[in-house]
């Protein structure tokens, strides 16, 4: 039986595969390619020296995925795929409606349809808003959200959520990411954002690499000890590790769980570029920006619960997560080149 992956060439999913694949399951990976490349999955291979099974398609297309569940024994399902660029999401509200939330639908029918009733979904810290308490645990009340990329989060979960009340066969584990940075040791893998990054650590990295000049720090006057915004660094081998962990809770049929999936420590924009500093050696040039809109000054979990449940707990800190992301930079200035 095959634990079918979607979104699976991208950042998260393709660290992922390599932990699935290295505890000895058989992975299926679906992408349509749209924020990611073919070159990720051939170097998942080279590390983990199996081959990768892979189908080019979109979720929205329910042909598509039954020719894939017809040919395949899908056992569970986790789901990555999606758009994920909260500024994108502004200005182009539909696209990420009809791709995270019809495309989710359409793999969820489909799921039904073949009688695949496991799904761990890749749901964020997003979905706690600006949070009433800190470090977030899981009963956290989910906050008001501002952009349609968070709301795709938070709809999904609750759309998953009536899916399992209703029929009792359905496994839901629901893993909010808290901020997942760092690559692969070998440096061969690491997050490949295209165009100018949105988020703060391929920012740093495209700076120290030379391919963008100056960091711009958004807002150094929140109440926080050093102004700049706090959160919850992870690494994505860490994350991936997540995975792993939850795709054995899925087969003791949990019904619905949710983890926060994070480190538990929070960090400042400050402390990572410093950290980003000593790690390698390389000087971040940066200056203070106005704040950003949207952001929430603090947010880091409480990541008990998926110590408790998963037998999980991050093991880098974020000098690792630093050392790990600039050397896949390094190495691979342009990203992946198909
Ligand atoms: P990513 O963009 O690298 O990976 C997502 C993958 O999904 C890409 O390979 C993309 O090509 C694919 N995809 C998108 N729409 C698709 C569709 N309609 N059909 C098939 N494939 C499709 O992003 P990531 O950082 O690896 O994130 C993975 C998941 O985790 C996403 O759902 C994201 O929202 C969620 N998440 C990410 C973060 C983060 O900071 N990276 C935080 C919280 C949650
Ligand atoms: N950030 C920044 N400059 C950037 C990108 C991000 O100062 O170019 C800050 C941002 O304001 C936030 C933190 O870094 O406080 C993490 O931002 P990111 O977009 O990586 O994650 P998220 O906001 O989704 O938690």
């Amino acid at each position: 039986m095959s634990i079918l992956v979607t979104g699976g060439a991208g950042y998260i999913g393709s660290h992922t595969v390599i932990e699935l694949q290295n505890a000895g399951e058989e992975v299926v990976v679906v992408d349509n390619l749209v924020n990611s490349s073919r070159e990720s999955l051939r170097r998942v291979e080279k590390i983990t020296g199996k081959p990768v099974k892979f189908y080019e398609a979109d979720i929205n297309d329910a042909a598509k995925l039954e020719e894939i569940f017809d040919r395949e024994a899908v056992e569970s399902v986790i789901h990555f795929a999606g758009l994920k660029a909260v500024g994108e999401s502004v200005e182009k509200p539909l696209e990420y409606y009809m791709n995270n939330i019809s495309g989710s639908l359409v793999l969820f029918n489909t799921m039904r349809k073949y009688n695949v009733k496991n799904i761990i979904f890749s749901s964020s810290a997003t979905v706690y808003g600006n949070p009433s308490f800190v470090p977030i645990t899981e009963e956290c009340p989910k906050g008001k959200i501002t952009n349609p990329y968070g709301k795709t989060k938070e709809m999904l979960e609750e759309i998953l959520i009536d899916i399992q009340k209703a029929d009792s066969e359905w496994n839901v584990i629901l893993l909010r990411y808290f901020n997942p940075i760092g690559a692969h040791e070998s440096g061969t893998m690491g997050e490949n954002p295209r165009g100018i990054p949105n988020n703060l650590m391929p920012y740093i990295t495209q700076v120290a690499v030379g391919k963008l000049k100056k960091l711009g720090v958004f807002g150094d006057d929140y109440d926080t000890p050093d102004g700049t915004c706090i959160r919850d660094y992870i690494h994505v081998v860490d994350l991936a590790a997540g995975h792993v962990k939850a795709v054995s809770k899925l087969r003791k049929k949990p019904g619905i769980s949710v983890y926060n999936l994070g480190t538990g420590t929070g960090s400042s924009v400050l402390d990572v570029i410093k950290s980003f500093e000593a790690a390698t050696g390389v000087k971040i040039p940066y200056e203070v920006k106005p704040r950003r809109a949207g952001d929430v000054p603090v947010c880091y979990c409480d990541a008990g619960k998926a110590a408790r449940e998963l037998g999980w707990k991050a093991q880098y800190d974020l000098k690792k997560m630093c050392e790990d992301s600039w050397r896949w930079q390094k190495n691979n200035p342009e990203g992946y080149v198909d």
